[in-house]
């Protein structure tokens, strides 16, 4: 009983007394859960919808970009909808699939927000999706388009070019409407298995969320912009074992801090 009153247990006492006065005033922000968005830009409903079949069953969630709308069959729109309903994401991804800054320079801003932009959204709307993110084809963004979307678009994603370690990567979300996704597909030059385990291990260790983006998905892969089922397997199973959360691009917009 003496020893419990020793002045080294009282001084201990007091500093951690003092230690959770400094953290009751100083509040640390609310860090939110590690996690993924795993996206797909283009039109290939089918092969989404057969990936979707096969993915369920880790409760996923991702986002589809969807390009050409009026293009798109009424089976396809079905099954769009019905992925909806199950709870991804439908976003823009340009009325043509035009190259955003080419068609600028030639074009100018006025004339691609009314032949690639009002129209995606209108007819997106038309069909019945609720589409708030958009993501530039090709990746090709510049300041000037960021700007004249951000009103348009809740988040805006660009692609993340490079291959360098994960902490000079520019594809995890950084509070910022404007994000970039490292895409997964098998012709990717920097793409290999052991690059996106260590990217998805940099999101687990330092909470952060990590922006995939990927086009066709395949069994087996016989052309440029093909992802492997198995790829995406991979990271649904990683992200079951580790605790990640599956976000989809609009997520990402309850994250951003108030203005
Ligand atoms: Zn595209």
């Amino acid at each position: 009983m003496k020893r419990l009153f020793t002045p080294a247990l009282v001084l201990l006492t007091f500093l951690n007394l003092i230690s959770c006065e400094t953290k009751k005033e100083k509040p640390q922000p609310k860090p939110y859960k590690a996690g993924v968005i795993l996206s797909f830009d283009d039109a290939y409903v089918d092969e989404w919808y057969e990936a979707d079949q096969v993915l369920r069953k880790y409760s996923w969630k991702a986002t589809f970009n969807v390009c050409r709308i009026d293009s798109i069959g009424a089976p396809q729109l079905k099954k769009l909808h019905e992925m909806e309903q199950y709870g991804h994401e439908i976003a823009g991804h340009g009325y043509h699939h035009y190259n955003a800054v080419k068609f600028v320079q030639q074009n100018g801003i006025d004339q691609y927000l009314d032949q690639e932009i009002d129209p995606m959204i209108a007819s997106l709307k038309k069909k019945n999706f609720k589409t708030t993110s958009f993501a530039y084809p090709y990746g090709e963004r510049s300041d000037e388009l960021d700007k004249a979307l951000s009103s348009k678009f809740k988040i805006i994603r660009g692609r993340a070019f490079g291959g360098e370690a994960p902490e000079k990567q520019d594809s995890y979300f950084n509070n910022s409407k404007i994000v970039f996704a490292f895409d997964i597909d098998n012709s990717h030059i920097h793409f290999s298995i052991p690059y996106l385990l260590e990217l998805l291990h940099y999101a687990k260790k330092n909470n952060k969320i990590l922006i995939l983006c990927s086009h066709k998905t395949v069994k087996e892969v016989t052309e440029n912009y093909q992802t492997k089922i198995e790829t995406l397997e991979f990271v649904c199973k990683y992200m079951k074992l580790n605790d990640l959360k599956f976000y989809k691009l609009s997520d990402l917009d309850d994250l951003l801090p108030q203005q």
